[in-house]
């Protein structure tokens, strides 16, 4: 085949040879996969040349936008210098040095010191690891179980998805494995009935108090969190609910996880999503925004507390990665943290494009079909109703996400539904103009909802 004849085949080769993630294969192969060939700024294009705007930034990750040579000229550089070495045997390698370093600068407080990963996955099962080892390391033998919550997504690796509180991931896989434990979500639209969201937010973050006592303090080990959840749909908590639960862990002597894999490096228009919520975790998993997705990376920010006992008292932790501060990954995630700070990024979000995302965004609350559309920074979740007055949601809330979304991507726009909750979560670099863009093509979707659909 030729090149040109390999391109216009390479819908059938996919589906010939390649099992997607998180995807029904035969449904996705009856409708054909889109294949995006190119991207710049805030737009990605497909291969019959459609150009959409990307409201999601790829998934959760391409903060800096597309196209930023700065970051391929770095990884050029990097991969012709050195393009690896192990951190493993008394060696590293100084843009794996550099980017811990570069990661405790802003992590504010006791945060000092990163493990690195490959992902948020693999985030997730380390710090799961390095939780039971701390407690183990000072004498706490009991002190291993894990309390997570309902909706949340910490990743698919058998601990990640463990930790995860999505049933239909845990039935297919028998999990979760032994230790881990799941409470309820601050979901206040679906679950927080009669009580004020403030009311619920504490509610269910004593649920925690419960859960706890129900294990005894002596057996637990950790709790984790992601500051707002992303996958789960976008659920920004009530204000009362991350002080109280930081609260029931400092009583308790539980370790707060935060997981920042999607709230880190800006997205809320603070460096991590725990300033945002003025919460300190002792553990901390990144990945996405780290190195805007350019390359994987990820890792965990480990707290003054937890790396002292693993430095003075347990010796050697079996853990680590072949990958784990790739250099070539790290020179990709040191260039993207410059872009970050130089351009001012995340003053941008909390100062700037933040608060007029946040109108535009708000302004789609008054549509008929519209519960609520709430954000913090560049991060917006918005509740499809079916009676909003009532808070009443559909009864396929999956059907009624897909046929937003699908609506949105056929106008070029590409937005996530988790259910019947709409998700944007573009570049940090999204113009005032290409916000408008996104709301009025959102508010389209949303007419057709209105009309299509009558419950
Ligand atoms: C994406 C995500 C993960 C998993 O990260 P991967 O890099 O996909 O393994 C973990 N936690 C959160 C909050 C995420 O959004």
């Amino acid at each position: 085949m030729t090149s040109a004849t390999v391109l216009s085949n390479l819908g059938a080769i996919d589906a010939a040879h390649h099992l997607h993630p998180f995807s029904d294969m035969k449904k996705l192969n009856a409708a054909g996969t889109r294949v995006i060939e190119r991207a710049e700024g805030v737009h990605i294009f497909d291969s019959t040349g459609k150009k959409y705007l990307d409201a999601f930034a790829g998934l959760w990750c391409v903060n800096v936008g597309y196209g930023r040579r700065e970051i391929a000229e770095a990884v050029h550089r990097q991969m012709s210098e050195l393009p690896y070495y192990n951190s493993f045997f008394g060696t590293t390698t100084p843009p794996t040095i550099l980017l811990a370093q570069k990661i405790a600068s802003h992590a504010g407080g006791k945060l000092n010191r990163v493990f690195f990963t490959n992902s948020g996955s693999e985030a997730s099962d380390t710090w799961f690891r390095m939780a039971r080892v701390y407690w183990k390391a000072l004498g706490k033998l009991e002190k291993t179980q894990v309390i997570a919550r309902r909706n949340a997504y910490h990743g698919s690796t058998v601990a990640g998805a463990s930790l995860g509180g999505m049933k239909w991931m845990h039935e297919q896989g028998n999990l979760p494995i032994e230790g881990i434990h799941h409470i309820g979500q601050p979901y206040w639209y679906a679950e927080g009935g009669d009580l004020s969201p403030a009311e619920f937010g504490l509610k269910v973050a004593r649920e925690l108090e419960q859960k706890i006592d129900e294990l005894g303090e002596d057996r637990v080990a950790a709790f984790v969190a992601e500051p707002i959840q992303g996958a789960g749909g976008v659920i920004i908590p009530p204000e009362t609910y991350w002080p109280e639960v930081a609260r029931i862990c400092r009583e308790r002597d539980i370790l707060l996880v935060s997981d920042e894999v999607i709230c880190g490096f800006g997205r809320l228009g603070s460096w991590f999503g725990y300033q945002h919520y003025g919460v300190e975790p002792d553990l901390a998993p990144i990945a996405k925004g780290l190195s805007s997705g350019y390359l994987p990376i990820g890792g965990v920010m480990v707290s003054d507390r937890v790396a002292d006992v693993m430095v003075e008292e347990l010796g050697d932790f079996y853990h680590g990665f072949t990958y784990s501060g790739h250099p070539v990954c790290a020179a990709a995630a040191l260039e993207n943290l410059r872009i970050i700070e130089e351009e001012g990024l995340v003053e941008r979000i909390r100062d700037d494009i933040g608060p007029y995302f946040a109108a535009a965004w708000k302004s789609l609350e008054s549509h008929e079909v519209v519960g609520e559309a709430e954000s913090v920074g560049l991060m917006g979740g918005l509740q499809l109703a079916a009676d909003k007055w009532a808070r009443r949601r559909y009864a396929k809330p999956d059907d009624i996400g897909t046929l937003v979304r699908n609506h949105c991507v056929e106008n070029g726009l590409i937005m996530r539904a988790t259910g019947d909750r709409m998700l944007a979560s573009p570049a940090f670099t999204i113009s005032r103009s290409e916000v408008d863009e996104v709301v009025d093509k959102l508010r389209k979707a949303l007419d057709h909802l209105r009309d299509t659909v009558r419950e």
